[in-house]
Order: structure tokens, then sequence, then C-alpha cells
């Protein structure tokens, strides 16, 4: 073939979910249309040498909240630099908000202010009069959502009667629950006692959200779901304890699918003792053990996804600890850190990372092969990867506006040089090249994880 070409990716190593090839990407419009040893350079209207290089496809980050310091056309600039081209974002209806008109006021906003192609996941506060909103919100393409089974007091918590309305409501519209799983009363109960006795309140906070009510949560979601006929998935897994029932559901064929996150596979309590309102999220940071069971589950199948729970709040360090909110910026430095410890580390291999950051988040929510993958026909979403760019992470090069990173100082290797999105170049060389108002809204389908 002669015919012309916009764009020319040439000398790369193509890395996606299936495994490694040395090829070439033809790009026309906003599609990859040719895949092939070796595409002649002079058909390309603009050639980019990707020699040394992994070209992969764009991380799929299936748990963001674009709330906080970081809006909607924050993170996805935040989240361009690191490699990341499509999110599903948390639309939080909290009490006394209507959840259709949340989802269509971040819909607009998203269409508005992103950078990237964006889907949304319903997140209910008060199911007991958000529920009637919930079969409107499929027409609108949203399929997905989610519930905290903890913080009680902060009047977060979804119990139990609820939870089951919610799974059967969504099963019968062939949809998906998320809980946040950790045991909102017990946790509360612990909270009260610890700091009754006195003890420090970074050391209460660990003690108080243990693994075993992290487990046990889990477990319960997956038993309402399994008798509500309703897949669950499971964001933000943080501990060993729940690699055993996530293994048992998964042997007999139970629709659950886990999440775990970089924080949790490459911090530990000691980061929380160390920097203290910073590290404040919920699971929190555990053990080394973790760390390397969460690795295990990676590897193994238990856990199928990473995504980032980005979500930067204003604090200090120096912040009173109980006073200060959850979360922390993630989405930027979230492919650097799992490739540096995982692939470098020799945890996981970069397709299995391609499958757990890309593909699957990409499949679970009836994406693929549009997105989460590099064929013949699949958006031009994807990253150029240079495996051998020494960085060190820092909230100073960072492009959230959260001052702090969790991970100030780490030194890695491995570093995204150009992000694309729909054969439009967003990011290249650390400079952001693309305007808000070029994203779509993605309508999520889960209804195969009912075959
Ligand atoms: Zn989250």
């Amino acid at each position: 073939m002669s015919d012309k070409l916009d764009l020319i990716i040439k000398g790369g190593l193509l890395a996606t979910g299936a495994g490694i090839a040395r090829v070439d990407l033809g790009i026309q419009g906003e599609q990859v249309v040719e895949i092939a040893a070796d595409l002649d350079a002079s058909r390309g209207h603009r050639v980019i040498d990707a020699t040394g290089k992994y070209v992969l496809p764009g991380m799929v980050d299936v748990h963001t909240h674009p709330v906080y310091l970081d809006d909607l056309g924050g993170i996805s600039v935040t989240g361009a630099h690191g490699g990341v081209t499509t999110m599903i974002h948390y639309a939080y209806a909290r009490p006394g908000m209507k959840l259709l008109e949340t989802l269509e006021k971040f819909r607009a906003d998203g269409l508005t202010h992103s950078v990237l192609d964006f889907a949304l996941h319903g997140g209910l506060f008060d199911v007991e009069h958000q529920l009637a909103d919930v079969p409107a919100a499929f027409k609108m393409g949203v399929t997905s959502f989610k519930v905290f089974m903890t913080y009680a007091k902060l009047k977060w918590m979804t119990d139990d009667y609820w939870l089951t309305a919610l799974m059967d409501v969504v099963a019968a519209e062939r949809g998906l629950v998320a809980v946040h799983a950790e045991n909102g009363l017990a946790t509360d109960y612990l909270e009260d006692k610890f700091l009754r006795e006195g003890r420090s309140s970074v050391e209460a906070f660990t003690a108080m959200r243990p693994d075993l009510l992290e487990a046990e949560a889990l477990n319960r979601a997956m038993s309402l779901a399994r008798v509500m006929g309703c897949p669950l998935y499971v964001p933000h897994n943080s501990a060993a304890a729940c690699l055993e029932p996530l293994r048992r559901a998964q042997a007999n064929g139970w629709r659950v699918y886990g999440e775990t996150c970089p924080q949790y596979l490459t911090l530990t309590e000691e980061t929380t003792a160390r920097v203290g309102p910073l590290a404040k999220i919920g699971p929190p940071l555990r053990t080394p053990a973790d760390n390397a069971a969460l690795w295990q589950g990676l590897a193994d199948g238990t856990l199928v996804t990473v995504a980032s729970d980005h979500a930067p709040k204003a604090k200090k360090a120096t912040d009173d600890f109980f006073e200060a909110a959850y979360g922390s910026p993630q989405i930027e430095t979230m492919l650097t850190v799992m490739y540096h410890a995982g692939v470098n580390g020799g945890k996981i291999s970069l397709p299995r990372l391609v499958q757990v950051m890309s593909e699957t988040p990409a499949r679970l929510f009836g994406l693929y092969p549009r997105k989460g993958t590099l064929a013949v026909g699949s958006d031009a979403d994807l990253v150029i990867w240079d495996p051998t760019r020494r960085h060190t992470l820092s909230a100073a090069t960072q492009h959230s506006a959260a001052g702090y990173t969790l991970y100030e100082g780490r030194q890695v290797t491995g570093a995204a040089v150009l992000t694309m999105q729909r054969g439009a170049v967003i990011v290249e060389d650390g400079r952001l090249v693309a305007q808000p108002g070029r994203a779509q809204f993605l309508p999520t389908d889960v209804s195969d994880l009912y075959l």
C-alpha cells in the first residue's frame, strides 16, 4: 500500500496485554489503521521515532475523584502527563443531592474542561433517596454505582439494607456495584476507644482500621452481591487479608473484581508515621507483608485492576490528623511507580502491567477494544514510554494542584515522553499541547459481566 497516513509511530516495541512486539503503528484520523513490522516512513505526514521505547495503550484509570484540588480539567491534565488517557470518575451525589443531576453536571463539566475522554460511576451517599434515579442513569451511559460501607460518623455509610436494595435495582439493569469495603461501625467504635485511651492519632488511625475489618466488609459485600445476582467491583484492596476471600469467591465463579492501587503496593504505615495527615487515606497504608501479598495477588490474577484513587486534598503534614481530609494525589505518578516497582522490580511483566492498568479496566466497563489495547480499529490512545529515563518524583514537578506527593524523593526509572488520545498529541516532552473541549463522554456497558 502506498496511501498516506496521518502519523506513523516507528521503531518502537508495542506492549499490550497480549505481549510485546517490534512493530510500527499507522494512524489515520483518530484510530490505529495499520500495524506492521516495517511501515514505509514516506507514507506518514508525520513520523514519530520510538526507537528504544515502548508504545503502550494509554492507561484507563477507573478510580478518580475530580472534586478536590484537581477538578475535571485539572485531573485530566495531571493524568495525561502520567500516561493516562481514559478516566472513570466517581460522581459523588452527597446527602441531599440528586443522582441524575449530579451525573449530568459531571458530564457537562468534563466535556467543557477535560482534555481526556471519560466515563462516570454514580456515587450514592443516600441510597434511600437516590435509588429511584438509578434506572435513568443507565440511559445516560452510567452503569456502575458505588457506596461506602464505612465512614458512619461522617454519615457517608450505606447499611446492608440499602446496599442490598442497590444491588437489586442495579442487577435488574445489568449493572455493577462497587463498595468501599471497611466495617464502618466497628471502625468508629475503635476510633472512640483508642482516642479515649490517649493513643497518638497516627497510631490510633492505623489500629482502628485493621485488615480484618476490611476483609470482613469485602466478604459481606461479596455475599450480598452473590445473593442478589449483582457483579461487584471492590476498589483499593489494601491488605493480604482481602486475598483469601477474593480467591474463594473467584474459585466459586462469583462475579467479583478486585482492584488495588500503587500506594498499597509500594508504601507502608512508616509513611503515615512520617508525613502524618498527608498519608491519611482510607483504607490506611499497611505493612511490607501486605505489599508483598498484593503484588502476588496482582501477578496471579486475584486482583484484576490497578487504579489511582486520585483525591488530592488541601492539607499539611502539621495539620491535626483527625481533622485532616482523606486522600492523596496519585494519577500522575501511578504508571511510573508501577513500572519501576513492578516491572523493573521483577514483580510483574510489562504485559501484565498493561492488563491491570489498561486492558482489564477497559474490558470490565465495555470500552474494549476501542480503549485498553492498540489493535487495528482501536482509538489511537497511547503512551510512548522511555524505559531508561531516570527521574525523581517530587511535588515540585507534578501537575496536580496538590503541593505534596507521597512519593517525594523516590527515584524511578521509566517515564512517559508522549501521550496521545484519538490520534492527537496531548502531552509531549512534559508539555501539555491539547486544549480542553476535545474530550468525549464514554457510556459504559457492563452487561457482558452477566454472560
Ligand atoms: Zn476513592
